[in-house]
């Protein structure tokens, strides 16, 4: 699995460091994701799978095949 988190499109919302804190950050002056491991060992990949469905602003992106 890979992950990306596209800081352009991401609202803020922080859907995604609520369900993977260890995957997903928010900048403290903004609120904007950061990435923090963008190959998520096996035991995080429910949650990295159900942030990019839960993200308000589709701006999580997993690709499941590297
Ligand atoms: S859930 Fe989506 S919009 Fe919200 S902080 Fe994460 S990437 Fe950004």
């Amino acid at each position: 699995m890979k992950v990306t988190a596209d800081q352009n499109t991401c609202c803020g919302a922080g859907q995604c460091v609520l369900l993977a804190p260890e995957v997903f950050d928010q900048r403290e002056e903004d609120g904007i994701v950061v990435l923090l491991d963008e190959k998520p060992p096996e035991h995080l990949r429910a949650a990295v799978r159900e942030a990019a469905d839960m993200c308000p602003a589709g701006a999580i992106a997993v690709h499941e095949d590297t």
